[in-house]
């Protein structure tokens, strides 16, 4: 890496577990396939389709290589919302009438899996959502109880979106698996960030997202284990495309992107992460320093390197992101319809709601420099003090 830039970014961009930059890299590998290569890659009776198509098979091996896939075993989605609905609900519809009627997973996970698991229910299938312990982590124990009951299907995922704590996905999945249960992850949060190897890990099913890890938005991905078979019910009717578990014409352009994603987190995987975890450290010894009584929110150890959640003794998270219009951060709170709800994700780690009110979501990225990490402690720290933070431009002076 270049040297720290003497200046932060405008606005500084901590968000980076709601969405990452698209990196340059990758949106140089995709224009080529929205213009000139613009085939549909099922004609593969013309040259324009068979191109196309030769693209996306080379994206469906570098996704594949980053987690530890066969590439047959990757069916592109339009993201990981959509992956874990076909992965749950499909894998449900597909079983039917069996006799396995228990579909367990975890209180922390995605409210599209949370949603997705509840809505079985309607079905005949019995949705159990299990607790975790207050760093967030689950007991295996716990899992091991929930599956006396003959279980289709365990969904946790590996890397929670809001912690960032990183469950023991080998040990649980090899707890479902003895209990006769399929095993999903959503590692939409892990994939790029930490080593995942689903071939090894014993899962069957695993989402994934492009906009996670710096690719585009609106693609992803689903792992699909072929020995042993893992068989779903499609949620769309069409042209069978995908091995008929997703019909719909493939989006060549943001398949390379995905693809061109996963090869430069594969690349640089181990480099980002060392140096993630030294902003990570920077952050929290800096916010540390100047906000006494200041908490992490879940496991330190057990965690990827650029996240933080912390939460600030006497501050609103609401009050602070208005003092500091210039940074970008997560309150981490639901706004479903017109009420703010404090995260189910805060509540599920044991914190009030008065604290996860005033908690909030710090993540660095590929793009975050030292810069970005001092500005973001000096802002929120003249905020919790209760002035207004610097300005950009003031700070870059001094
Ligand atoms: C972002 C995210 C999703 C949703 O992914 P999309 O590609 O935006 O649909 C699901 N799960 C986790 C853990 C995420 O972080």
């Amino acid at each position: 890496m270049t040297d720290a830039p003497s200046r932060p970014n405008r606005p500084v961009y901590l968000d980076n577990q709601a969405t990452t930059r698209c990196d340059p890299r990758v949106v140089e590998a995709m224009l080529p396939w929205f213009s000139e290569h613009y085939g549909n890659p099922h004609s593969v009776e013309h040259v324009m389709g068979v191109e196309a198509e030769a693209a996306v098979e080379d994206a469906r091996a570098q996704v594949a290589a980053l987690v530890g896939a066969n590439p047959n075993e990757i069916v592109f989605t339009s993201g990981a919302t959509e992956s874990n609905n076909v992965a749950i609900k499909g894998a449900a519809r597909f079983a039917g009438h069996a006799e396995r009627r228990r579909i367990v997973t975890v209180a922390t996970e995605h409210k599209c899996v949370l949603e997705s698991v509840a809505d079985l229910a309607a079905d005949g299938f019995e949705p159990v959502f299990l607790p975790v312990q207050p760093e967030g982590l689950i007991d295996p124990e716990v899992l091991r109880e929930a599956l006396q009951v003959p279980t289709l299907l365990v969904s946790i995922m590996t890397v929670n979106n809001e912690t960032g704590v990183i469950q023991d996905i080998p040990a649980l999945a090899a707890i479902a698996k003895q209990a006769g249960a399929l095993f999903h992850t959503d590692i939409a949060q892990a994939a790029g960030k930490i080593p995942v190897d689903l071939s090894g890990w014993k899962v069957d099913l695993a989402s994934i997202s492009g906009h996670k890890i710096y690719g585009p938005k609106g693609i992803g991905a689903l792992y699909v284990r072929r020995r042993p078979r893992v068989r779903l019910a499609p949620l769309f009717s069409g042209g069978g495309q995908e091995r008929g578990i997703r019909s719909g014409t493939l989006p060549a352009p943001l398949i390379v992107g995905l693809g061109e994603a996963c090869r430069l987190a594969q690349a640089e995987m181990d480099e980002e992460s060392k140096r993630l975890a030294t902003l990570r450290d920077r952050l929290l010894r800096g916010l540390a320093d100047a906000i006494p009584g200041l908490r992490v929110n879940g496991s330190m150890a057990a965690r990827i390197p650029g996240n933080l959640n912390v939460t600030f003794p006497g501050a609103t998270a609401a009050e602070l992101m208005e003092r500091v219009p210039d940074l970008c951060v997560s309150t981490g709170s639901a706004c479903s319809s017109a009420a703010i709800e404090p995260s189910y994700v805060l509540r599920a780690l044991g914190l009030t709601d008065d604290a996860a009110s005033c908690t909030l979501r710090i993540g660095a990225g590929r793009f975050t420099s030292p810069a970005d990490v001092d500005y973001a402690v000096a802002a929120l720290a003249a905020a919790h003090a209760g002035a207004p933070a610097p300005g950009i431009e003031q700070l870059a002076k001094a």
